[in-house]
C-alpha cells in the first residue's frame, strides 16, 4: 500500500484545513488524473451553464477501460506542461460548490464492498497524506464521518456506488469489450444526459423499464432523476440485470 495512505476509522479524529493562506494554495490542482463519475459531470455542467454535450467537448477526454471494456470519462487538462485542472484561478476552484467527488474527499480516499446478502454497502475510508500538503498542519481537527458531512459527500457516494455496482455486475455478466452500439449506448445514458434526454422523449426508450411513473416524468425537467432513470435503464435493459431483494440487481445471463 502507498506509504501515504493509512486506515482511519469514521469516528477518528484527524488534523486538515485547507485556505487560500497556505503556501501551497492550488498545488494539488495540477498533475491532472482526475477520472470523472456521471454525477460530478451532472453538478460541473451546470455550475458551468453547459449542455452535456458541450461540457464533454471542452472538458473531458474518453479512452476505454481495459478489463471493463466501458467508457471512461477524465478531466482534460488546461495547461499541458504541468496538467493544471482546468478549473483552478488565482482564487482556487472556480466550481467550487460543484467540484467532483474526488476533490471534495480529499485528504480521505474511501472504499467500499456491498454485502451479497443484504446489498448493504459497508464503507471504509484512509486518510492520504501527501508530503507537499500543509493542510496537516492546521489546528483544527475534526472526525471522517464530520468531514464527510461537511463536504456534501453523501448524494455523490450514492450515484458512484450504483456505478461500482454496474461495472461490477458488467464484468460478470459480459467480461470484456462491448460492442460500439452497446458502448455508445451506456456513454449517452450516464454522461450525456442531455442528449439520453431527447432520445429518452423523442424515441420512447424507456417503454420496457420498471421505474416509477412519478421519476420518469420528473426526469423530463431534473438531472438528478434523469440521472436515476439513465442507470436503471443501463441495468435493466442494456445489461438484463434483474432485481433482488427490493435493494439491488443481480446478473442473468441472456
Ligand atoms: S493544503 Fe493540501 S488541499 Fe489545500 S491547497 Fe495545499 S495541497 Fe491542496
Ligand atoms: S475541480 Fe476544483 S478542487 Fe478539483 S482539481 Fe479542479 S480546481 Fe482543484
Amino acid at each position: 500500500m502507498n506509504d501515504c495512505l493509512k486506515a482511519i476509522a469514521p469516528d477518528t479524529t484527524f488534523r486538515f484545513a485547507c485556505s487560500p493562506a497556505v503556501a501551497c494554495f492550488n498545488e494539488c490542482c495540477q498533475d491532472l488524473n482526475q477520472f470523472l463519475y456521471p454525477y460530478d459531470i451532472l453538478r460541473l455542467k451546470k455550475r458551468l451553464g453547459l449542455s452535456s454535450v458541450e461540457f464533454l467537448e471542452r472538458y473531458t477526454t474518453r479512452h476505454i477501460g481495459p478489463e471493463s471494456g466501458l467508457p471512461i470519462v477524465a478531466l482534460k487538462a488546461a495547461a499541458a506542461e504541468r496538467l493544471t485542472c482546468p478549473f483552478v484561478t488565482q482564487k482556487g476552484c472556480r466550481v467550487y460548490p460543484d467540484r467532483p467527488a474526488s476533490c471534495r474527499t480529499y485528504p480521505l480516499v474511501r472504499a467500499i464492498s456491498r454485502n451479497r446478502e443484504t446489498g448493504e454497502v459497508n464503507e471504509r475510508f484512509m486518510l492520504l497524506k501527501e508530503p507537499h500538503c500543509s493542510g496537516f498542519d492546521a489546528p483544527t481537527a475534526q472526525t471522517v464521518s464530520q468531514w464527510t458531512n461537511n463536504q456534501e459527500i453523501g448524494i455523490y457516494n450514492h450515484f458512484n456506488d450504483q456505478l461500482l455496482d454496474i461495472i461490477r455486475l458488467k464484468n460478470q455478466l459480459r467480461p470484456g469489450p462491448l460492442d460500439l452500439k452497446a458502448r455508445h449506448l451506456f456513454y449517452v445514458a450516464l454522461y450525456d444526459l442531455d442528449r439520453f434526454r431527447n432520445q429518452m422523449i423523442n424515441n420512447k426508450l424507456l417503454d420496457n423499464i420498471d421505474v416509477e411513473p412519478q421519476k420518469l416524468a420528473d426526469a423530463k425537467a431534473d438531472d438528478t432523476a434523469l440521472l436515476e432513470v439513465g442507470m436503471e435503464w443501463v441495468k435493466q435493459v442494456l445489461f438484463k440485470m434483474q432485481r433482488f431483494r427490493g435493494s439491488g440487481f443481480k446478473g442473468s445471463r441472456v
